[in-house]
């Protein structure tokens, strides 16, 4: 039984019917429970809170499982780049973005992905498989585990994979980012990336939790779409946004910018029309050469004309620097952007140029 792949408030149940059954005294269950996500152990070895004889039993019935050889990369502007290895060819990336004292973690839902757009270096890779919800958070947790970081103030699923692609991992996975008895994140702080799969966007949307959707949108019509998103073809932009319509959460739309492919004015002034409707920001990222040969970013000057036709239109939008290039950080191809926290000015973060 793994108790990391259940919902805390389950693993609480299992805990309190496991020490029940033992006739141990109830306030145990109370002291192991934290173990799991809130004060976590590597092993139950380390619970050295509780005698040892329960620790031998929790290992026997509970083992916490891990992943394996986990290794680093530190790039010069302090962006954190770890490849986690869980069993059965499920290697994925996260990256620790640092911006000013919070830091962000960019997580992965998957091992490569289905989707192949055409810009990305994950796509590329395939589709490898599903994460199981506990590897998803996992890899927030083993950040927890390790005195250097501790926890992460946001986390962004713009990491491998498509989290809808995985919604019933990812469903429980935010459950347990989010639980005050699992990593007591706040939902405002934990944000999924998606390209936009309609009936698991309805699922998100349904959920009580303020947590924040990002579009990648990336083309501002259903023709220039197709040509870079093959998703554009099951599930149409226009449909993806009356969706979001009936959304009651803030969105993000995510725009990597791609030279004579989506920075022409007339791209800023359907994408304004968009933003608009939707009372959506803006992130435009810089593309990242490594995930697509052929493409090139957008040259800086041009980045910042289009941002500008975007707030002149009234439009809420934000061009950012890719972090962590020399060590090729962002999860399959880079990381840029995330945060979305927009209680915070946007100058306070390294990275976002105005
Ligand atoms: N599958 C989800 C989440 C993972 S990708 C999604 O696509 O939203 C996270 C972000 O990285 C997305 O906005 C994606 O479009 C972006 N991305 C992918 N390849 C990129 C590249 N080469 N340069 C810049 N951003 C890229
Ligand atoms: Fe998959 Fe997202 Fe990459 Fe598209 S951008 S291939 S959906 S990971």
């Amino acid at each position: 039984m793994n108790l990391l792949d259940v919902a805390p408030a389950e693993a609480a149940r299992i805990i309190d019917d496991w020490v029940a059954a033992r006739g141990e005294a109830a306030y145990r269950a109370r002291q192991i429970l934290p173990r799991l996500w809130q004060r976590p152990v590597a092993a139950w070895s380390d619970a050295t809170d509780l005698p040892q004889n329960l620790r031998s039993a929790l290992e026997s019935d509970f083992p916490l499982p891990r992943p394996g050889g986990r290794t680093e990369q530190v790039s010069a502007d302090g962006t954190v780049k770890f490849l986690f290895e869980f069993r059965d060819r499920g290697a994925v990336e996260s990256v620790l973005i640092p911006e000013g004292r919070r830091r962000t973690l960019c997580i992965s839902s998957q091992a490569g992905c289905a989707y192949g757009c055409v810009f990305c270096a994950t796509g590329r890779m395939g589709f490898i498989r599903h994460l199981a919800a506990w590897e998803i958070a996992a890899q927030v947790r083993e950040l927890v585990l390790d005195e250097a970081y501790g926890r992460p103030a946001n986390v962004v699923f713009m990491g491998m994979g498509e989290p809808l692609h995985n919604w019933e991992a990812v469903d429980l996975a935010l459950t347990i980012l989010n639980d005050p008895l699992g990593l007591g994140i706040g939902a405002r702080h934990i944000t999924v990336s998606t390209i936009g799969i309609v009936p698991k966007l309805e699922l998100l949307a349904a959920r009580p939790e303020q947590f924040r959707v990002a579009l990648s949108l990336h083309a501002p019509t259903t023709e220039a779409r197709r040509a870079i998103m093959p998703v554009e073809g099951k599930y149409p932009l226009a449909s993806v946004l009356e969706t979001l319509r009936r959304f009651p959460k803030r969105v993000t739309f995510e725009y990597v910018m791609i030279r004579d492919v989506n920075d022409s004015e007339r791209d800023a002034r359907e994408l304004a029309r968009h933003a608009l409707a939707l009372g959506a920001l803006v992130n435009l990222l810089p593309l990242h050469p490594g995930g697509a040969p052929g493409l090139e970013p957008t040259a800086r000057a041009e980045a910042r004309r289009f941002a500008k036709l975007l707030r002149d239109q009234g439009v809420n939008a934000t061009l950012r620097r890719s972090r962590g290039l020399d060590i090729s950080a962002a999860c399959g191809q880079l990381r840029t952007e995330v945060d979305q926290q927009r209680d915070v000015p946007p100058e306070e973060h390294a990275g976002v140029e105005q």
